[in-house]
């Protein structure tokens, strides 16, 4: 078993959502420029595997197997396709994640669909547990390095971090958390960088599973009371899934996330410059390191490097 082990190929899991992508030629536009600067950009080792996994439905599915290999025709890299069914994967998630849906899902019930929007969430939950380590990453992203190298990331977690994880760039937990801060005005909740707490973007994610299994923390926050408990003391109703989730937890325990640099998911959305935030919007909206990763996030164009 030993041998079997020490000869297996390493694997690196990357994991995107990729439903309804049929119905969309801007969607199917931006998995290409993902997929093909990803290729153009990676490098690995000979023993090594990427992973490539992507939560679909049929028609979805179809597309992927079609223009897949095309898209990563010039990869020099050994690569795997796994399509996981979105009804499934849904069906584990919803009884996790049903509690949580009503405080960070727009609407007011908890919709059976939503709950996918959950699934970083509990994604220990729902993976195979020979898979230890996991990324999951938007679709509208472009690669300008090595995918490589943010998996290497993994190895700066301190023991207690489970999730690596870029900060939001723009003021929306400002927004959010509005009652709150004015009740507790010196909280830094939703204050800008370096000193504030301005909540995380979800568009690049680094999910240790092996991390998130252990923590009995993590593990007890995903209790209905314990939602509700934090939902209450922090005024916080959201639409935004899984990132207004770990936010609201990052507030209470910031040693659950690693913190990725700015450059890893470079949010270009500037719709709460216009939305009544311009004058503290630089603020949050500045990243001075190198950018690794573009998040052309709600529609943004991105820039040809
Ligand atoms: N997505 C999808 N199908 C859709 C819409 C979104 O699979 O019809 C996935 C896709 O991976 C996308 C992610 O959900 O990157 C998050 O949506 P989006 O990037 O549009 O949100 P934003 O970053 O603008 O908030
Ligand atoms: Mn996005």
């Amino acid at each position: 078993d030993h041998q079997k082990r020490a000869r297996d190929r390493r694997h690196f899991h990357a994991l995107m959502m990729f439903t309804k992508v049929d119905k969309s030629t801007t969607l199917q536009g931006k998995f290409e420029v993902a997929m093909r600067s990803l290729v153009k950009h990676g490098h690995f080792l000979e023993d090594e595997v990427l992973v490539l996994h992507y939560v679909s439905d049929a028609a979805s599915k179809e597309l992927g197997e079609k223009v897949l290999p095309k898209l990563m025709m010039d990869a020099a890299f050994q690569y795997e396709v796994v399509f996981h069914d979105v009804v499934v994967l849904t069906e584990k998630l919803f009884p996790v994640v049903e509690a949580m849906q009503r405080h960070f899902s727009a609407g007011s019930g908890a919709y059976y669909s939503d709950a996918i929007f959950f699934l970083s969430v509990a994604m220990h939950r729902v993976m195979p547990a020979e898979i230890t380590r996991i990324v999951q990453l938007d679709l509208d992203l472009k690669y300008r390095t090595n995918i490589r190298n943010l998996f290497q990331e993994f190895g700066h977690f301190s023991p207690e971090a489970v999730i690596g994880i870029v900060r939001e760039m723009q003021p929306v937990y400002r927004h959010t958390f509005w009652q709150y801060r004015k009740e507790n005005p010196r909280s830094g909740v939703g204050d800008p960088p370096p000193g504030g707490m301005p909540g995380f973007n979800s568009g690049v994610m680094l999910l240790h599973l092996q991390a998130m299994r252990r923590s009995a923390l993590y593990n007890r926050l995903l209790e209905p009371e314990q939602v509700a408990r934090l939902a209450e003391r922090y005024r916080f109703r959201g639409h935004l899934g899984d990132q207004d989730f770990f936010t609201m937890i990052g507030m209470e325990h910031p040693e659950l996330f690693h913190p990725l640099s700015c450059g890893w998911n470079r949010q270009l959305c500037t719709w709460w410059r216009e939305h009544g935030y311009a004058d503290v919007f630089r603020l949050y909206y500045r990243c001075d390191e190198p950018v690794h990763i573009y998040h052309g996030n709600c529609n943004t164009p991105i820039p040809d490097d």
